[in-house]
């Protein structure tokens, strides 16, 4: 496959850890981005494995020595792409997928405009977008997953639709109506993109 930096963008509740956990079982040759954040671990989250966290002043030591590819507020954390593992990750001929917020992906966006026409990251640019079918679905998903309460519902239904608006900026889009469905459109765009198709 031709190597891929796959930027993963969608609201909270549209399946996108599932759908990137399926890409990642079928194709052993993409590398997944752990982020850097200053948010707290949830669950079973482990550090160096879902994320690098990090305290408030760590993430800003790495801003300011240039480490980040990006960096984002995201419901009021900071959360970043380390630059390193991407690099390293083409050069060994490995694909990268990214799942960042549509700011983020914005950034990156601008960051890989920015590099000189032949540089294998401009070529292997995947921007995809996972949209609910509906926002009335969204809220059923949120309020089915029953890990928020109603306030945390609002606040992600209103992200939710901040994070909508901003859909068209993706070169790719893919609606998680079924999963089985959603995950064969994702996958064709990376067969596609890849060269295997
Ligand atoms: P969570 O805290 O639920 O794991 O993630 C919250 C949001 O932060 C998600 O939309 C996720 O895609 C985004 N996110 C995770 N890592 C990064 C990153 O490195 N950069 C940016 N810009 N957003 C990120």
């Amino acid at each position: 496959m031709k190597p891929l930096l796959i930027v993963m963008s969608a609201p909270s509740g549209t399946g996108k850890t599932t759908l990137c956990d399926l890409l990642l079982q079928e194709f052993p040759e993409i590398t997944y981005s752990i982020s850097c954040t200053t948010r707290a671990p949830r669950g079973m989250e482990e550090d160096g494995i879902d994320y690098f966290f990090l305290s408030k002043e760590a993430f800003q030591q790495r801003v300011a020595e240039g480490q980040l590819l990006e960096h984002a507020i995201v419901h009021g954390n900071y959360y970043g792409t380390p630059a390193e593992p991407v690099r390293e990750a083409f050069k060994e001929g490995q694909s990268v997928l990214m799942d960042i917020d549509v700011v983020g992906a914005d950034l990156v966006r601008r960051y890989i405009a920015g590099l000189p026409p032949g540089d294998p990251l401009r070529a292997g640019f995947t921007d995809i977008f996972i949209e609910p079918p509906s926002m009335e679905t969204l809220q059923q998903r949120l309020e089915g997953r029953g890990e928020d309460d109603a306030a945390t519902i609002q606040l992600r239904m209103k992200n939710a639709q901040a994070e909508l608006d901003r859909a068209d900026e993706f070169t790719y889009r893919v609606v998680n109506d079924e999963l089985d469905l959603a995950y064969r459109r994702l996958r064709d765009i990376i067969m596609v993109k890849g060269g295997l198709l």
